[in-house]
This record gives C-alpha cells, structure tokens and sequence, in this order.
C-alpha cells in the first residue's frame, strides 16, 4: 500500500467517524427529546389522574403504568404487567361487560369505540370507578387484534358526585309524584262539586254566572290533564321491564286508540315494516303515542295530517323516525321544545300541557338513547328516536 493510498483511506476513515459522531448525537437527541416527552406525558397524565396500558394480546403481555397501578393502591413492583393483574381487581360483572365492549370493537375493526365505566377493587377493599378507553392498533394478517393500547381514568369522586344528583332527582320525582297524587283529592271535588252547580242550579245563575262556572270546568279539566300526564312522566321506568316489543303491534295499538281522532282529521299514517327490540313496552308505546298526537295536532287548519314512521338499522342502535307534514318549529327552538313545560303556542292556538316531549325524552333516556328534531317551518318536521341493540 501506497503512501498516497494510505493517506485517502485514512481521511475516509476520519470522515465516517465524523459522520458517525454526528449521528450519535442526533440518537442522542432524539433520545433526550423521546425522554422529555414521556415525562410531560407521564405528567399530564398523572395530573388527570389517567393510567396508561400496552396490552401485547397474543403474547399475554400488559405494560401497565405506575400510576394505573397506583390509582388501586398498589407499587409498580406488585402487580406484574400481566392482563391477570387488572382481570384479578376489577369487578367481576364488569369484567365481562368489558369483554362484551372490547369484543365489539373488535367485531367492528375499531370502529365502535372501546370505552367503558368499570369498578375496580382498590387494595383496602374499597371500589374504585373507572373510565376505560382503548383501541387496537395493530392487527395480524388474519384480522387478529395484536396490541392495543389505552388509559384509565380515576372517575370516581365523580361517580359520587353523579349519585348524589341521582339521589336529588329521585327525591324530585317522588315529591312531584305525591304533590300531584294529593292534588287529585280536591281537584275532585272542584270537579264535581262544578257540575252539580252546573246541572241542577244553571236556571238560578245568570249569563255571567254560568260564563264563570265553564271557566271553573275547563280550567279543573286542564288541571285533571296537567296532573295525569305529570303523575305519568314522574312513574316512567318505575316497575318496568325490558321484553321483546314488535313495533308493528304497538303501532297498530296507537292508531286502535286514537281512532276517532284520525278520522276526524283524515290522517293518513304510512309505516315501513317496523323491528322487534328489547325495549320497555308501555313507555315506547306512549313514546311513539306523543310523537303521533303532536304530528297530528301541530298541523295548520283544513290540512290533512301525512304521517310517515321508519326505522333504520345503525351500527349500535335502531333509529326511529316520525316525520309529518305539520308547521314546522323554528330553527332556534329545536333543543327547547324538549324541556318540560316549554311551548311555542298559546293554548288558544293549540291545545297541551307542554310535558309530552319531556316525557319523550325521559323516556329514550331510559332506554340509553337519543331524541331530537329536524324541521322546517311551514313544511313538517321530523322526530327521531334512538334504541340502542
Ligand atoms: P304539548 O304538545 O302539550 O304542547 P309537547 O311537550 O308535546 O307539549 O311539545 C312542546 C312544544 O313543541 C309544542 O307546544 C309545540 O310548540 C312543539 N311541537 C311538538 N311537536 C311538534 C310538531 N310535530 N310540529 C310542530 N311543533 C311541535
């Protein structure tokens, strides 16, 4: 070898190495920078008091954090980042329930998202709520959920918080239910007392006395109303089941009841061929019962109501439709129609207590779903409703 040769490869030599210097200190970089991020993760997330996993599913692995473990009391060193370490402590009704919402989102290639309240056992015994939230985020050639990863969420000073506002509210409708059980008592007696007047001393009272005593009867009648549906609205769900309901049947049901009146108004119902679910038979009944009366009824003069019902199969949930030909509601009024007593007409214009639509909702709610309105002024509007699976 050449001393000329020697020369070149040394400075080849000497310029890799600074190549290979340069290099180093961008791993290192992106090291130091990989670290920081970590730990701004890992404080934020220690701040929300979130846990994260790392579950490698086929290799029976779980990276849990300290803080996931630490939210249940116990040091990083005591639970081993196994899946068995949370599947011992969580609730066991939960657990399965867990499964069912992971195996849904695996059915469904992640579409459903995976998330869902669980209870946990904290290590001195006492139970700890939890948000779960997760997704797969490699899956093997044969569709197989490889690795998915998530946090936990401590909710459950929440949850305490939730129970007290459920307590409140079942407080709230137990005093709604006996104040207007009571005021049947002596609304009765108005009543009747009114139409003794009415039919045996209507001869002794002149034109404004009987003016006044139909004021008395129409205003106890509407009483009667208000504190029916309010008795209605305030028993929702209580001692009710879950069964199959053939929605067919139940329609068939509302047009028998509502018979004269559909005549009268020449309504026109058109269905499409409606599901069985699992639902709560007499609310879903006066559900669809509403949304029918209030097509029927919200119409301007001499037009004849054109009624369309539907349903659709979503991913999660059947969606109900009520669509009709009717005044339509304004645009800003489309969330406020379904808060109790709320009602855009005089009771001259049309007639109502203003609680249908509130009961509507309670009543979808009881069922975990959805209800809200489309509209167009002057042209109709459309109710839809959902039931989850
Ligand atoms: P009510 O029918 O006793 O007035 P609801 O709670 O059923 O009470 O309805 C609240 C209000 O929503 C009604 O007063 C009416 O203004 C509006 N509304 C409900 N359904 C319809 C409809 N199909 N078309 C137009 N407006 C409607």
């Amino acid at each position: 070898m050449t001393e000329q040769q020697l020369s070149v490869d040394l400075k080849e030599l000497l310029a890799l190495k600074e190549e290979l210097s340069q290099k180093n200190s961008t791993i290192k970089d992106l090291e130091n920078q990989l670290q920081e991020s970590n730990l701004i993760f890992d404080t934020i997330l220690d701040g929300s008091l979130a846990g994260y996993w790392d579950w490698h599913i086929q290799k029976d692995y779980e990276y849990m954090s300290p803080r996931f473990k630490q939210m249940f009391g116990y040091e990083d060193n005591e639970l081993p980042n196994k899946p068995e370490s949370w599947q011992k402590i969580i609730h066991p009704d939960d657990l399965e329930s867990l499964y069912e919402v992971f195996d849904l989102h695996v059915k469904s290639k992640g579409k459903i998202p995976f998330n869902k309240e669980a209870r946990y056992y904290h290590k001195d015994s006492s139970i700890v709520w939890v948000y779960c939230m997760g997704q797969v985020i490699e899956w093997d050639k044969n569709g197989e959920p490889v690795r998915a990863v998530g946090c936990h969420v401590d909710i459950t000073a929440l949850t305490g918080a939730n129970e007290l506002l459920e307590h409140r509210n079942t407080e709230l409708e137990q005093f709604v239910y006996l104040a207007s059980h009571d005021l049947q008592e002596p609304l009765r007696t108005v009543s009747s007392f009114a139409s003794i007047l009415a039919r045996k001393y209507a001869d002794n009272l002149d034109e404004k006395g009987l003016e006044y005593l139909d004021f008395i009867i129409d205003g106890s009648d509407r009483m009667t109303d208000l504190i029916r549906s309010l008795l209605d609205h305030s028993r929702t769900g209580k001692d009710a089941e879950i069964s199959k309901v053939n929605m067919n049947n139940v329609l068939v049901t509302i047009q028998n009841d509502l018979n004269v009146l559909i005549r009268e108004k020449k309504v026109t119902i058109q269905s499409a061929f409606l599901p069985i679910i699992d639902a709560y038979n007499v609310e879903l009944k006066l559900l669809l019962q509403n949304l029918i009366k209030n097509a029927i009824k919200f119409q301007e003069k001499d037009v004849e109501p054109i009624i369309n019902i539907n349903a659709t199969l979503k991913e999660t949930h059947w969606e109900f439709s009520v669509r009709d030909n009717g005044i339509g509601i304004p645009s800003d009024k489309l969330d406020d129609i379904f808060v109790i007593f709320r009602r855009l007409h005089s009771r001259s214009v049309y007639e109502g207590t203003g609680i249908g639509l509130a009961h509507c909702k309670k009543i979808t709610e009881l069922h975990k779903g959805n209800i809200w309105v489309e509209s167009t002024l002057g042209a109709g509007s459309c109710f839809y409703f959902t039931i989850p699976l």
